[in-house]
């Protein structure tokens, strides 16, 4: 049946979880909250590429803000902006998601809300310790409409 192979990108989506095509911590371009939004630091910025940029606090697994590039646009490096108080002006929502949350699911969650950023995390129980939240990356819109794409694809 040629329809079923169109049709079978749906229970792909659903198998596959956000862990698998999110960008790992490792990769992520980050800036920490400590950071100066000085000309070195914008300039870092807007060479990244990137349109979002997650902001962290001590360690990169620890995220607390996200920076959207586009709020850069009237800030003058001059003014050697200190990163933390530009971020809590601005306030931009950062959402966070389990790590084995499905594609379908995250896609929903993307067309609701404004971000279309949102941090992967999972609950790490393998020490001895208490179990703790972990951050394993992030991931965009942009991923998972690639996942669409590539399992319509391989489904012709
Ligand atoms: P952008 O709009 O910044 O180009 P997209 O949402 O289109 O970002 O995502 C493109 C790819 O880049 C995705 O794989 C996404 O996970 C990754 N990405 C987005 N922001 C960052 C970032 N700050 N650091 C590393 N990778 C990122």
């Amino acid at each position: 049946d040629e329809r079923g192979g169109v049709r079978s990108g749906g229970p792909r989506l659903r198998a596959t979880t956000v862990e698998k095509v999110m960008t790992p911590l490792n990769q992520c371009f980050m800036l920490n909250l400590d950071a100066t939004l000085d000309f070195q630091t914008m300039s870092e910025v807007m060479r990244s590429g990137y349109s979002r940029v997650p902001v962290y606090e001590e360690e990169r697994g620890n995220v607390v803000e996200l920076l959207c590039v586009c709020d850069l646009e009237c800030l003058d490096p001059a003014d050697c902006t200190p990163l933390r108080s530009f971020t809590r002006f601005y306030g931009r929502p950062l959402h966070f998601v389990f790590s084995d949350t499905r594609l379908d699911a995250m896609l929903d969650e993307f067309k609701r809300g404004r971000s279309q950023l949102a941090v992967v995390q999972r609950v790490n129980s393998e020490g001895e310790g208490d179990p703790f939240y972990e951050v394993l990356g992030i991931v965009t819109l942009e991923d998972v409409v690639e996942e669409i794409i590539r399992t319509e694809v391989l489904s012709e």
